[in-house]
């Protein structure tokens, strides 16, 4: 589904991600772990084109969207329309548009690039409030909801598009544990309907438990990739080991 080849890119001079390549198969959920700084946000803001890689590949959804590193163009406007249509981004933040409803953030986008009658988008709207365990707010405004609870109205508008990938950035680090685990619960439901789930996270626990594989980065690199058993329990990197050893 995503395949992302020798990425490479620098601000200034700082090499912030270096020759990093990963392939993630339909159906999988990828935990990205590893310390402050490492490059984590950038890779996936990389898949996303919300940062455009200096060198290196990014394929999606079968090769329809590929791009090669280097200068944005104009051209690769259509192909980032394209994109966003098969990738949904869920921040640490929520970012949900204040003055609209949990049901209008919801249909926004669909009604504007799907030539599909408003009382469809609607309900499939409501569907997905319903599937996250909102319908019932569907019509609150983002500031009266919970932290959590508008996590989850943020993901039911990423999956309004029907993207093949999801991908998130710390999704619950805003959160207090307990309603963090709404979160988690809702990206497990959607594990099990064989969405493909990106995620950087620090919570370790939740990369182990959920993951299908567990990606380590340090310093702009990918260090190491597995099970996510196998890497906690035997990390092969000594920085693997570090890390972990440090965190838990
Ligand atoms: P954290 O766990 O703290 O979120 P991270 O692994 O997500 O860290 P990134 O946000 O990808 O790390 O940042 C990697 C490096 O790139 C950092 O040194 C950061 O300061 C730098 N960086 C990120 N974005 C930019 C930018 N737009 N301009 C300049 N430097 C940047
Ligand atoms: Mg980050």
């Amino acid at each position: 589904v995503l395949c992302a080849e020798s990425i490479s890119k620098s601000f200034d001079s700082n090499k912030v991600l270096d020759d990093v390549s990963l392939t993630v198969e339909r159906g999988e959920l990828v935990s990205i772990i590893g310390p402050s700084g490492c490059g984590k946000s950038t890779f996936l803001r990389c898949l996303n084109f919300l940062e455009i890689p200096d060198e290196g590949t990014v394929t999606i959804a079968d090769d329809s969207i590929r791009r090669a590193g280097g200068p944005w163009k104009s051209s690769d406007e259509a192909l980032a329309h394209r994109l966003r249509a098969h990738v949904g981004m869920v921040f640490q933040s929520f970012n949900l548009f204040p003055h609209r409803t949990v049901l209008d953030n919801v249909m926004l986008a669909p009604r504007v690039v799907k030539h599909v009658a408003p009382a469809v988008i609607e309900a499939e709207a409501r569907e997905l409030l319903a599937k996250v365990g909102l319908e019932a707010a569907a019509l609150r405004y983002p500031a009266t909801l919970s932290g959590g609870q508008q996590q989850r109205a943020a993901i039911a508008r990423a999956l309004a598009m029907r993207p093949d990938v999801m991908l998130y950035d710390e999704p619950t680090s805003a959160l207090d544990p307990r309603v963090a685990e709404e979160v988690l619960e809702v990206m497990r439901a959607l594990d099990r309907e064989g969405m493909t789930q990106i995620v950087v996270t620090h919570d370790l626990r939740f990369a182990r438990a959920a993951s299908d594989r567990i990606v380590f980065m340090d310093g702009g690199q990918i260090i190491e990739i597995g099970d996510p058993d196998e890497m906690c329990d035997n990390p092969r990197d000594p920085r693997t080991r570090r890390f972990l050893g440090a965190s838990v």
